[in-house]
């Protein structure tokens, strides 16, 4: 008939609650009517003489003709029937009485899961958790579900603290994968990794989750560049993300199992002002939390001997040090190389006869291969001209992923437009007869640094009619401040 409501506490109490328990069995689950019938009056009987024993109960249930006799669990369930809740019913696309044919599944080789990402929601609302600790967590989930199948898309629910949950496979890296190209199932063991998710308007907060940033990174196809004011290149921060920065949202040892390596470098180039430093510094960002070093090649020469391999040694210093003491543990270290051309031109091809040049070189090649060993430095060099660059740098393990960042197309000038006035926009300082679209129309082969330049001068002709060159001290009219298409067309000239 089901299972009892009562559970373990029931088995503690006096005789004659227990039999009461029994009695709570849930009616849902009766469905044979002669069982339903014997289950409605022992209720009946029970609730109207309340000092009716568990032993005539018992006397009562074990004189039935044992087919009719109640039957528990999964002694309810036939020869030919497949017992489904609603969460499996839903996954498998069935309801209730329908016909499924049923095949064993035999697992190909190298099923193990080595990454999944799970999405969480509530199911009960009430009494909810704000943070969740991953690690307790996953080692739940883990307990719960080892040796299941799971599959991108499915759901299911577990309890945690009282509250259920539900979650949903985002998803799945199975282990030995060549890339971090996600397939959609396996099977869950005792060391596969788990990063949590939270619905956006869940209200759960999963703490102690090292990969949360990463995690988030890991969904990238719903980066807001706008909001990280980068407009035109969504293809190209795709292109970086998939090609150079899946593999490092993962930690260390999932990596290794999962036989990855890390791109260890990637080159930038194409004209400047198009937004590589831009670019580079918002991914410096979003991999590690926090503002990565920009180095700029030019700076790195020194005029004395020794001294500029000195700085070259000196910028990996920190991720050597960190790796001596924090092992894998070490954070990532994004190390941006602006203007890299200055100091990794071609061998051979500075006439100055010293050598000075080419020893250079070959000490950031010496770092850059010594990187192997690190595994938590990424390096993004930049550059104007790709073709002064070192054939030997651009090798597969050095600055192996190259990105061409272009002049931006009339779709990108309108998205770079947008984000250099938004501000002005939104305080009203945007006059109406300003049409974007057709500023971007007009500026075929500006960059991303001379749209930037063009607001700013458009700002300056507008400031400029607010001040009164007879009196500077008169105070200025806010409100009255309007940046008008008139504006933009003399920055346009000018
Ligand atoms: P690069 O490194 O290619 O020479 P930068 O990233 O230094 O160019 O660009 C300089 C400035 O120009 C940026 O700080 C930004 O304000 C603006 N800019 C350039 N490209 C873009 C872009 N695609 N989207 C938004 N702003 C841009």
């Amino acid at each position: 008939c089901g299972e009892p409501v009562g559970g373990e506490h029931a088995k503690s109490r006096s005789s004659t609650h227990e039999s009461r328990v029994l009695l709570r069995w849930r009616s849902e689950k009766v469905h044979d009517p002669w069982h339903k019938a014997c289950f409605c009056l022992g209720r009946r009987v029970l609730r109207s003489q309340p000092q009716i024993s568990f032993f005539s109960i018992f006397i009562f249930v074990a004189f039935l003709p044992s087919n009719f006799r109640m039957k528990t669990g999964h002694d309810a369930i036939r020869d030919g029937q497949i017992a489904l809740n609603a969460i499996q019913r839903r996954q498998a696309k069935v309801s209730a009485g329908d016909s499924i044919s049923v095949a064993s599944f035999v697992p190909p080789e190298k099923f193990n899961l080595a990454v999944l990402t799970l999405e969480l929601e509530f199911v009960k609302k009430g009494n909810r958790n704000e943070e969740l600790d991953a690690v307790v967590l996953a080692q739940l989930i883990r307990k719960r579900f080892v040796d299941q199948v799971m599959t991108t898309g499915q759901r299911a629910s577990f309890e945690f603290q009282g509250t259920n949950y539900i979650f949903t496979v985002n998803q799945a890296l199975l282990e030995g994968q060549e890339s971090a190209t996600p397939l959609d199932r396996g099977l869950l063991t005792k060391e596969t990794y788990i990063i949590f998710e939270a619905t956006p308007n869940s209200g759960i907060k999963v703490v102690n989750q090292r990969e949360a940033a990463s995690s988030k990174l890991f969904k990238h196809k719903e980066f807001n560049l706008e909001k990280l004011g980068i407009g035109g290149l969504s293809s190209e921060f795709t292109d970086i993300f998939r090609r150079a920065f899946a593999s490092r949202v993962f930690p260390p040892h999932v990596v290794n199992r999962l036989g990855i390596k890390h791109v260890k470098g990637i080159l930038l180039y194409g004209p400047p002002g198009t937004g590589k430093t831009l670019m580079a510094r918002q991914i410096g960002k979003l991999l590690n939390g926090k503002d990565p070093k920009i180095v700029n090649g030019p700076e790195v020469l020194s005029k004395f001997v020794g001294e500029t391999e000195k700085n070259v040694r000196d910028l990996f210093a920190d991720a050597e040090n960190d790796q001596r003491t924090q092992g894998d543990q070490s954070e990532l270290h994004v190390i941006i190389f602006d203007e890299i051309d200055a100091i990794c031109k071609s061998r051979g091809s500075t006439r100055d006869g010293t050598g000075v040049h080419d020893s250079i070189v070959n000490q950031l090649l010496t770092k850059i291969d010594g990187v192997e060993s690190l595994n938590n430095v990424l390096l993004i060099g930049m550059t104007n001209r790709k073709d002064l660059l070192d054939e030997a740098l651009l090798r597969p393990g050095r600055l192996e992923v190259h990105i061409e960042i272009n002049l931006p197309d009339e779709n990108g000038r309108l998205q770079i437009l947008q984000i250099h006035t938004n501000k002005m926009k939104e305080n009203s300082f945007l006059a109406a007869d300003v049409s974007l679209p057709e500023l971007a129309a007009r500026t075929k082969n500006y960059s991303g640094a001379e749209l930037e330049g063009v607001v700013k001068s458009a700002v300056s002709y507008a400031l400029n009619r607010q001040i009164s060159m007879d009196d500077l001290t008169k105070p200025l009219d806010e409100e009255s401040i309007k940046v008008t298409m008139e504006d933009f067309l003399n920055a346009l000239h000018e």
